[in-house]
C-alpha cells in the first residue's frame, strides 16, 4: 500500500504539462522521466497531439500512444479522458511494434469510457473549418472538437459501444444523420450511410479489442501499489478550452484538472507538476498572440527550431517568450518545477527578449483579458537580457553553462516564480541538464 496514507501526495506520481500553446517539447521530457517510471497515461485530447521523441538519431512521433511505449518496462495507459481513434492507434501499434518497441496487450490499456472518433467527426471538423474562411481556428482536421462536442452533447460512442452490436447500430444511426445534416448545412456534398460507419467500426474493433480494460479501476490499483507514475499531457495551457483565448483553444482541458478528469488519479495525490515551457514561443493555428515575432527573426527561430507541426507539418509562429503567460500557466496548474527546453535554439542570440507585460491601449496590464477584441489588441512589453554566445553543452554542470544564460533562467524563475530543474538543450536524451538529482 501507498504510504503515507489515503490523501497523501507522492513525488512518485508526476504530471508532465505544457505551459504555452503546445510543442515545447513534452514528448521528450516523458520519455527522459519515464527511464524510471513504472507506468506513463495519456490523460485528454487525442491523435492532434504529436509528441515527438529522438533515441539514437531515430525519430518517434506518437499521437495516440503514451511516449512511454519506448521503454520496455513501462505500463502504458490510454485513459477515458482521451479520445481515440481506431484507424491511428492500430497504425501507430503496428509501426512501433515494426520498430522493435514492445507493444501488447500487457503493457498498454486503453480506457473503455474513452470516446471514438469515426470518419464523419474529421469530415465534420474539416468542412467546420473551410467553412469558417478567414476566421478558422487552426485544428488539425482530426475530428477532436467534434468527437468532444458529441461527448459533451451525451451523443457520443464510447470504445465499450463498440462491442455491443445492437448499440452500436443504434448510435451510429443516429451520429451519421447528425453529421449528414451538418454537413449539407456547411455546402459540403459528402455523406456517410451507417453501413458504411458499422463496417469500419467492425473492421478497426478488433485490433483494439485486446487492450481495452477499465482503466480507472487499474490507474487506481497502480496508485495503491505504489507504481511510480507519469501523467503526459498533451497541447498546453493556453490551449485549455476554460482558460485559453477562447475559441482558439483545444476541445480538452490540457491543465492539471483534465488529467484528474481524464484519468481518475486525484490532484491532490499528484506530487510533482512538471511544467514544461520553450526559451522561446510558438503556436500553430490562429489567435491571439502578443509576442509574436513576425519578421525575419521569427522565420530564423523557426528554421533553427524545425517549429513545424508534427501532425501537420504547418509552419508554426515564432515570438519571444511571454512571461505573463506563463505566469498564469504555473497558476492554473499549481506547478512545482519548469522544464526549460531548447534555449539551444537562441543561442548566439546578441539579446534575448522576455515579454514582461501587455500594453492594452495604453494601459499595462499583466493579466489575460477576456474579451476578443482586448486579446488582439494586446502589445508586448519586451525586457531584453544579453544572449549567450557560446555552445550549451549537457556534458558538465549547469554552473559551467554561459554566465548570461544563467541569468536568463534566474530572470525567469523570478518572473515566473518557479524553479528551473531541468534543462533541454537538445532533441536527444543526453543533451539534457538535470540541476538537481532528484530532479530525475
Ligand atoms: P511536444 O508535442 O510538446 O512533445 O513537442 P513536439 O514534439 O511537437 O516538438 C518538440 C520538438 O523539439 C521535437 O522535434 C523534439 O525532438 C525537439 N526538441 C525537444 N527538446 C529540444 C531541445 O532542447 N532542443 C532542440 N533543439 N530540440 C528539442
Amino acid at each position: 500500500m501507498r504510504q503515507p496514507g489515503k490523501s497523501g501526495s507522492s513525488r512518485e506520481i508526476a504530471a508532465i504539462l505544457g505551459l504555452q500553446w503546445g510543442d515545447e517539447g513534452k514528448g521528450k521530457v516523458v520519455d527522459l522521466l519515464a527511464a524510471r517510471a513504472d507506468v506513463v497515461v495519456r490523460c485528454q485530447g487525442g491523435s492532434n497531439a504529436g509528441h515527438t521523441v529522438k533515441v539514437g538519431g531515430e525519430t518517434f512521433i506518437t499521437h495516440m500512444l503514451p511516449s512511454g511505449v519506448l521503454h520496455a518496462g513501462t505500463r502504458n495507459y490510454v485513459a477515458h479522458g482521451v479520445v481515440i481513434d481506431p484507424e491511428q492507434f492500430a497504425a501507430e501499434v503496428e509501426e512501433f511494434r515494426r520498430r522493435g518497441s514492445r507493444v501488447t496487450p500487457e503493457n498498454l490499456f486503453v480506457s473503455d469510457r474513452a470516446h471514438v472518433v469515426f470518419p464523419y467527426h474529421k469530415r465534420v471538423d474539416q468542412g467546420r473549418e473551410a467553412a469558417q474562411g478567414e476566421k478558422k481556428i487552426g485544428t488539425t482536421g482530426r475530428g477532436i472538437g467534434p468527437v468532444y462536442a458529441d461527448k459533451m452533447r451525451r451523443v457520443g460512442l464510447r470504445v465499450a459501444d463498440l462491442f455491443e452490436d445492437e448499440m452500436l447500430d443504434d448510435l451510429l444511426a443516429a451520429g451519421v444523420i447528425e453529421a449528414n445534416s451538418t454537413l449539407a448545412g456547411l455546402g459540403a456534398s459528402e455523406r456517410f450511410s451507417p453501413d458504411e460507419m458499422r463496417r469500419w467500426a467492425l473492421q478497426w474493433r478488433d485490433g483494439l479489442r485486446p487492450f481495452v480494460t477499465d482503466t480507472f479501476a487499474r490507474l487506481r490499483a497502480e496508485v495503491e501499489g505504489g507504481a511510480r507514475i507519469i501523467l503526459e499531457g498533451a497541447q498546453g495551457a493556453l490551449l485549455d478550452t476554460d482558460y485559453g483565448a477562447y475559441p482558439y483553444v483545444t476541445s480538452s482541458n490540457t491543465t492539471l484538472a483534465g488529467v484528474s478528469a481524464g484519468t481518475g488519479i486525484r490532484g491532490g495525490e499528484i506530487g510533482r507538476v512538471l511544467g514544461v515551457a520553450k526559451a522561446y514561443a510558438t503556436r500553430v493555428g490562429a489567435g491571439p498572440f502578443p509576442s509574436e515575432l513576425s519578421g525575419a527573426l521569427g522565420d530564423a527561430i523557426r528554421e533553427r527550431g524545425r517549429e513545424y507541426g508534427s501532425t501537420t507539418g504547418r509552419p508554426r509562429r515564432c515570438g519571444w517568450l511571454d512571461a505573463v503567460a506563463l505566469r498564469y500557466a504555473i497558476a492554473i496548474n499549481g506547478v512545482t518545477e519548469i522544464v526549460l527546453t531548447k534555449p539551444d535554439v537562441l543561442t548566439g542570440q546578441e539579446r534575448v527578449g522576455i515579454c514582461v507585460a501587455y500594453d492594452l491601449d495604453g494601459r499595462r496590464v499583466t493579466d489575460f483579458p477576456a474579451s476578443r477584441s482586448a486579446q488582439m489588441r494586446l502589445r508586448p512589453v519586451i525586457e531584453f537580457v544579453p544572449g549567450w554566445k557560446d555552445h550549451l553543452a549537457s556534458n558538465g554542470p549547469y554552473e559551467r553553462l554561459p554566465a548570461e544564460f544563467q541569468e536568463y533562467v534566474a530572470r525567469l524563475e523570478r518572473l515566473c516564480g518557479a524553479p528551473v530543474t531541468i534543462i533541454s538543450v537538445g532533441a536527444e536524451r543526453e543533451e539534457t541538464i538535470f540541476r538537481a538529482a532528484g530532479a530525475r
